[in-house]
């Protein structure tokens, strides 16, 4: 993976430029240091955008496999993870989705206590 400077313009692979975190909105997302000047970089927005849709499907997968298992209390925590990216990705489709699977859970919920 390319990355560039977008202080100083320098151009390296991925490697040369240190991690030196996670950007908080996205989870799975980092900050590296540009070698040349320490400017902390963002790796390319269109990039962490596509991370972020690629971590919420599967966020959305492993819902769906909670629920066909019953598990009500991993799906609520997986919806948690998956409103949390959704603020970053800002999609409606997202928030629709959780607010029906949070209807479910708590339909299943009901009919587990009774
Ligand atoms: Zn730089």
């Amino acid at each position: 993976m390319r990355i560039t400077c977008d202080r100083c313009g320098y151009e390296g692979e991925g490697e040369e430029f240190r991690h030196i975190g996670n950007v908080m909105c996205c989870g799975s997302l980092i900050f590296r240091e540009c070698p040349s000047c320490q400017n902390p970089v963002v790796c390319d927005r269109q990039d962490i955008r596509a991370d972020a849709e690629e971590t919420a499907r599967e966020a959305s997968r492993q819902v769906e496999l909670a629920l066909a298992s019953g598990d009500t209390a991993r799906a609520r925590e997986l919806l948690k993870e998956l409103s949390f990216l959704n603020q970053c990705l800002n999609l409606d489709a997202v928030n629709e989705y959780i607010r029906e699977r949070k209807r479910e859970i708590r339909r299943m919920e009901r009919a587990a206590a009774q």
